[in-house]
């Protein structure tokens, strides 16, 4: 497992950093985004430091895959029955701000498309 001392999602995963845990399992972590943009708004990310979602699936392709099985079953403990958003905002043109890759689970509210 890769781990970045610097990066604020890898002192989550230590435990050095609180977070509000809805979802763990053996290389995943997903806790709820401290500035929440709907009434469910989840951030789903491998315990491994990764740049992006791209890496990720290079580096550990079935801890992509975990991020999709966590984000399943974190929608259903949420109650999201008439759907959901997921994103990975990836670079500075759609307003990446961690580089550790992390999903966003957003839901509770219906959205606009396209994004901002
Ligand atoms: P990005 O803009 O990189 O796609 O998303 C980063 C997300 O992480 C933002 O929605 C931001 O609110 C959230 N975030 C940043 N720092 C923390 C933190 O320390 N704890 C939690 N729970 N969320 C954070
Ligand atoms: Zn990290």
């Amino acid at each position: 497992m890769t781990a970045d001392p610097e990066c604020i999602f890898c002192r989550i995963v230590a435990g050095e950093i609180p977070a509000d845990v809805v979802h763990e399992s053996a290389t995943t972590l997903a806790f709820r985004d401290l500035m929440p943009q709907a009434p469910t708004h989840v951030l789903v990310i491998p315990r491994s430091h990764y740049p992006n979602a791209a890496a990720l699936a290079t580096g550990e392709p079935a801890t992509a895959a975990h991020l999709f099985d966590a984000a399943r079953e974190i929608a259903a403990d949420e109650g999201l029955e008439n759907g959901y958003r997921l994103v990975f905002n990836t670079g500075a043109d759609a307003h990446q701000t961690v580089f550790h890759v992390h999903m966003h689970l957003l839901g509770g509210r219906s959205m606009d498309w396209p994004p901002g």
